[in-house]
């Protein structure tokens, strides 16, 4: 490994992120550490886009990209359904084609294999950051131990994961406790006597999300990070190879270094970047809720219904659904609806009142599942981090940390091969 960094002889003293959803904010954290003074620009409030109201699961189980084999026929399903919740609103848009392209090529045993170790090396080291991060006076507390269930309504389909599961334990230490239906119930009595049976991640653990978001600029704020909200950043300047400034709506924000932490939006700035970061918007809902009387102690997943049931101590959350309809934010009772029955095949008490939020965001997805961390090739002092799929709240710290070090010139933790922008050209 290089610490791949042929300008600074100085590390930078001023850097600018532009994006203050979890991924800035954690390079903000790491940059704040390494002793640079931190701006953040948003083009809204800081943590309201993707990273507010997501499931809030911190998973490293979850190692496998969605390019399996089988991923092939359900992307083909997804076009001609309108009620499934892997849905693809056939477009004329030629980034939407290119990007299933290369999505579908890689649906095959080889290079699932070969995105799951980049994933995983990322997933490890943010396990080890945030036993750090959330173990400060400030944010303790937050995070809660209960490890993840994912659980099933019909035998064959609990029998059928074993295969995923004998793969994860032989080549990524990651095994799930497969659990009868009796021992589900012990473990997490809210669900129904119906359900087939559980595999259980014992490691996992969660976090509800907004509330990370709002002690960590608390912390960030008291600690001398500076935050600009809704100021939309339009272009970047500078000389030759070095960017000096970036024109926002309000006006001109000088640093040494600039990071690109804009998530979903990221190909909108193809031309300020001078690279297209091909990211697609993986559309999914949530709907938050207080807490039921018979509310689950563990968050649970229903891979059948593709639906996410995550408590947290002070309510409780439906979420899922992936939809690739690009920035379309409309918020359907339809689409909605699916999280509630899905749930309902599985839990006593599926729903309480009132719908406190209901809510959209867009994943930030990639066609091979990795995030996109590296340096602009048109710059010598831009990195983009983003591309962060359905693990961003999950990898926040451990990308946090790479682009620190990428930025400050330090040698890089982890192998930064796998997040590298050139595998896009
Ligand atoms: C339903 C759902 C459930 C999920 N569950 C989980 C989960 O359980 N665990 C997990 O790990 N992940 C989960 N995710 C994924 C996770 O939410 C995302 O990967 C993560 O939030 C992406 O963070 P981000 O900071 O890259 O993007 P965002 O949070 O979207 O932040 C990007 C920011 O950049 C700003 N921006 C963009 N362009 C500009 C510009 N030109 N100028 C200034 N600012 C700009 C935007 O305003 C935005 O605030 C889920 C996602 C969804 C939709």
């Amino acid at each position: 490994m290089t610490t791949d960094n042929p300008v600074f002889t100085d590390a930078p003293s001023n850097v600018l992120i532009v994006g203050g959803g979890i991924i800035g904010l954690n390079c903000a954290w790491y940059l704040n550490q390494a002793g640079c003074r931190v701006t953040v620009v948003d083009k809204g409030k800081i943590g309201a886009a993707c990273s507010h109201g997501n499931c809030g699961l911190i998973c490293p189980s979850h190692v496998l990209p969605l390019t399996e084999p089988g991923a092939f026929k359900e992307a083909f399903k997804a076009l001609f359904s309108t009620h499934s919740p892997f849905r693809i609103r056939p477009r004329l848009d030629v980034h939407l084609w290119s990007w299933m392209w290369h999505f579908l090529r890689r649906c095959n045993q080889r290079s699932m294999m070969s995105a799951a170790h980049g994933i995983q090396a990322i997933l490890t080291s943010a396990t080890q950051e945030y036993e750090q991060l959330l173990s400060l006076p400030e944010l303790s507390g937050l995070w809660q131990r209960k490890g993840l269930l994912y659980v099933y309504h019909s035998h064959r389909a609990l029998e059928a994961y074993s295969k995923t599961n004998q793969l994860l334990a032989e080549h990524f230490h990651e095994p799930a406790k497969r659990l009868t239906a009796e021992e589900t119930l012990q473990v997490e009595p809210a669900l129904k006597p119906s359900i087939a049976g559980a595999w259980y991640y014992e490691h996992d653990t969660h976090i509800r999300p907004d509330r990370l978001i709002s002690k960590l600029r608390q912390y960030l704020v008291a600690t001398g990070v500076r935050f600009v909200e809704d100021n939309s950043v339009q272009a970047l300047d500078g000389t030759g190879k070095v960017a000096r400034t970036v024109v926002t709506d309000c006006g001109v924000l000088e640093a040494d270094a600039f990071v690109f932490a804009a998530g979903t939006w990221t190909p909108t700035l193809k031309e300020l970047l001078g690279c297209r970061v091909p990211i697609e918007a993986g559309k999914g809902y949530s709907i938050t809720m207080p807490r039921p009387v018979q509310c689950p102690s563990i968050p649970l997943i229903f891979p059948q219904h593709r639906v996410v049931a995550t408590p947290f101590e002070d309510g409780y959350r439906l979420g899922s659904i992936m939809e690739f309809s690009g920035l379309d934010d409309s918020l359907p009772e339809e689409r909605l609806e699916l999280l509630r029955s899905g749930a309902s095949h599985y839990l006593l008490e599926p729903t309480s009142q009132p719908e406190l939020e209901r809510w959209h965001g867009w994943r930030p997805m990639t066609y091979d599942s990795l995030p996109a961390i590296d340096r602009c090739p048109r710059w010598n002092n831009v990195w983009v981090a983003a591309g962060h799929n359905m693990l961003g709240l999950t990898m926040a710290p451990a990308t946090g940390k790479l682009i620190s070090e990428m930025v400050m010139g330090k040698m890089p933790h982890i192998d930064p091969t796998p997040y590298k922008l050139n595998r896009f050209c």
